[in-house]
């Protein structure tokens, strides 16, 4: 089956989508994003990701195309258009295509906005590295200082799983000033002695949407949360590790820079708020 995308407007056969090449997201990485999770053909958490938009919009100062009940319709369109049941959907919107390139930043009276969304399939609830943990490398934190707003420019994460992948690991965190931020496309989580432990919201690290719903079902379950900063070194020495992101979930850490994390098996604290956030995103998706 063709897929069928969102371009400014239109719904469209994917290989008959076009942006301009002036589009200042291609040109400046003047863009943000955001990626909702599929559920049984719905859309967990919709609210939350519209939300971290308008607030990533907000910051940059970008126009925003259409209404977030518009977006509500388009994501369900896109799903019903291409039939998915699990996955993800993309959407990116850029400060638009200006008649040249210039670091100023366009008229939003005269250059729109541009809005691209896309489906993908992906299997979510039963992805295997649930079960068997990822592993992953500690890197040095090179990004931008405002990790708080989702923007476009991902080739700083992108290395990051680079050098995962020459180590023969999964994933990378990285580390700033001797504390991990958060991995390349997830926010980092330690639990020792029963004590969930990630690092507090700041400009340094994305708002997770998953991260802040993992935390409420883990004080509602009578979980003790610690927000702070965390070494490599006490990672390594931690019960358990996981990380949290909206279309891997909850997914167990078993290695952290060759260290075995606990057991080097899926703790039972991760898995267990594992099996509550997809009940609870399964209960809940519109
Ligand atoms: N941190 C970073 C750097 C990310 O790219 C992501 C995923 N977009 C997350 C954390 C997790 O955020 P969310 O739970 O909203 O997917």
């Amino acid at each position: 089956m063709t897929r069928t995308v969102y371009v400014n407007g239109e719904y469209l056969p994917e290989a008959d989508a076009k942006i301009s090449i002036f589009d200042r997201g291609f040109l400046m990485a003047d863009g943000v994003y955001e990626v909702t999770s599929v559920l049984d053909g719905k859309l967990v958490d919709f609210d939350g990701h519209a939300k971290r938009l308008e607030r990533s919009l907000t910051e940059l100062d970008m126009a925003s195309p259409v209404t977030m009940d518009e977006l509500l319709e388009i994501h369900r369109e896109l799903v019903r258009r291409n039939d998915l049941t699990e996955g993800g959907i993309y959407l990116q919107i850029t400060r638009g295509a200006p008649a040249d390139r210039d670091f100023a930043f366009p008229d939003p009276e005269e250059t729109p906005s541009t809005i691209v969304l896309f489906t993908q399939v992906k299997n979510l609830a039963n992805a295997p590295a649930a079960t068997k943990g990822i592993s992953v490398i500690s890197i040095e934190d090179q990004r931008w200082a405002r990790r708080d707003i989702k923007t476009v420019q991902l080739l700083y994460p992108s290395m990051g799983k680079m050098m995962a992948k020459a180590a023969g690991a999964d994933d990378a965190w990285m580390v700033e000033d001797g504390q991990v931020t958060e991995g390349t496309s997830n926010n980092a989580y330690i639990v020792k002695d029963g004590k969930i432990i990630t690092r507090q919201l700041s400009n340094d690290i994305l708002h997770g949407i998953t991260r802040a719903a993992v935390l409420r079902l883990a004080k509602e379950a009578q979980m003790v949360v610690e927000e702070r900063g965390f070494t490599i070194e006490e990672a390594q020495q931690a019960d358990e590790a996981f990380i949290t992101s909206a279309t891997t979930f909850v997914q167990p850490v078993v290695s952290i820079d060759g260290a075995t994390v606990g057991e080097g098996t899926p703790g039972r604290i991760a898995l267990r708020l594992r099996e509550i956030y997809i009940e609870e995103s399964r209960a809940k998706a519109i």
